[in-house]
């Protein structure tokens, strides 16, 4: 018996794993990590794979990179971890200050306040709940969110609420917040006018609700789990101009987008406005330790400021107990130094258009329904032959010695930003040629 195989056997019977239908687990044959190293994951039976998915969309400089791993080594020296409610702490305001001084600009508010979480659900949680609050203390209440159809924003209830991606979410429907939904402008069932048609929407909704709207929240440029769904940026400046025209907030989640994977620093760079309300987590410690935030705008901040007279505090009474952890707050200033020091944004732009150009053949295989891209969020719809052709396409691609997760027949490619150019090469080379021993 392989050391992964037995490894295989104690895991299935102790542990429930996220997104997992365990009655194919060990049949799947998962793979046992044990090292890492860049870009590559080696197992316990030193097996070695290519990350292509970035270890879940987080790794952007790849495994044990000696400036993070130093900087998180240098960090527990210090302090482990204290709270951030009632005391503060040096790395979680160096951080705070080099994330707003990231932070995108563009046709919108500045964003000037930084408010953290554990992981991108409860960043989205800590928005919605902003957003909500503001209305209030701004107004009057506004208790509906608008979202798009396919939305994904993370498992937990709220959002969940704003999701629309019917295999993850129908199960919760009767549990959930009102929300609005909105034909999203990346879904090609609508055809060619997908853009018009959701803007159209958008605008028709506000038209109608705009007064009950706290906020409109999106992916911005690419709904992620929705099957790398990008879409034109003329839409987010709509959703900004109706945000504004109807006094509801615009909420951009750039979870996924953050962090240059998309070849900018931010998806909003892409169409040149800010929301008032910026969630971000994934690839902001380098994908070595779980941390989120959010970024508000000051006039958003301001509200919740308490002034002589309220009969109540204006608080946000949120929180969680592990918030900014010093070691998860050293983690990302490292990345974002190497980040800012190596030009990373720069070569995840070059790495998207290479990875295109390698791309371009698979475009005309008849087995590829459709190829999706921006910067290094990828997409590759494969014709489906019988079922799980997509998971059927990873494993082909995993004797090859790369590891891949789909989503639905939608192979993702999302790679370390880093990657060298062999790397990138046998990552394309073992996706084309597992697409058809598939198809064969
Ligand atoms: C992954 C993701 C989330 C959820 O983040 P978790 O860290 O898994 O909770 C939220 N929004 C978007 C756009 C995501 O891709």
């Amino acid at each position: 018996m392989t050391a992964s195989a037995a490894w295989t056997a104690r895991d299935a019977a102790a542990v429930w794993h996220p997104f997992t239908q365990h009655s194919t687990w060990t049949g799947d044959r998962p793979v046992v990590v044990d090292r890492a190293e860049g870009p590559w994951l080696i197992d316990v039976d030193g097996r070695r794979y290519l990350d292509g998915v970035s270890s879940l969309w987080t790794t952007t400089l790849g495994h044990g990179h000696p400036d993070i791993n130093a900087a998180i080594t240098a960090q527990l020296a210090k302090l482990d971890h204290s709270t951030f409610l009632g005391t503060t702490h040096t790395p979680g305001i160096e951080l705070s200050e080099a994330l707003i001084a990231l932070a995108p600009k563009g046709n919108g508010p500045e964003l000037t306040k930084v408010f953290y979480a554990g992981d991108g659900s409860s960043a989205v949680e800590a928005a919605l709940k902003i957003a909500y609050q503001y209305s209030t203390q701004t107004g009057h209440s506004r208790p509906k969110f608008v979202r798009l159809d396919q939305a994904y924003h993370g498992d937990t209830l709220g959002a969940v609420a704003v999701g629309g991606h019917d295999l993850f979410h129908q199960a919760y429907k009767p549990l959930l917040l009102d929300t609005i939904g909105v034909p999203s402008p990346g879904d090609r069932a609508l055809g060619p006018d997908r853009n018009a048609i959701a803007e159209a929407a958008l605008r028709s909704v506000m038209g109608e609700h705009g007064a009950q709207v706290c906020a409109i929240i999106v992916e911005p440029m690419i709904q992620g789990a929705a099957g790398m769904l990008d879409y034109d940026a003329q839409f987010l400046r709509t959703a900004r101009e109706l945000a504004d025209a109807h006094g509801a907030l615009l909420i951009f989640d750039e979870v996924a987008t953050g962090f240059a994977r998309t070849g900018r620093m931010w998806a909003a760079e892409h169409a040149g406005v800010t929301p008032d309300l910026l969630t971000c987590g994934k690839g902001i410690t380098g994908g070595y330790l779980p941390l989120s935030a959010v970024l508000a705008a000051e006039h958003v901040y301001e509200a919740f400021l308490t002034r002589p007279g309220d009969s109540a505090p204006r608080t946000f009474f949120h929180g969680h107990t592990y918030t900014a952890n010093p070691l998860c707050c050293a983690a990302a200033l490292a990345n974002l130094r190497v980040m800012g020091e190596q030009d990373v944004t720069g070569q995840a732009a070059r790495l998207g258009e290479r990875l295109a150009k390698l791309l371009e053949p698979l475009g005309s295989n008849d087995n590829v329904l459709e190829i999706r891209q921006l910067g290094t969020m990828i997409g590759v719809e494969v014709a489906p032959v019988g079922d799980r052709t997509g998971f059927a396409v990873c494993q082909a691609a995993r004797d090859r010695g790369v590891w891949l997760r789909p989503l639905g027949n939608t192979v993702v490619l999302m790679p370390p930003l880093t990657l060298g150019d062999d790397e990138t090469d046998l990552l394309v080379n073992a996706l084309a040629e597992a697409i058809d021993e598939v198809a064969a």
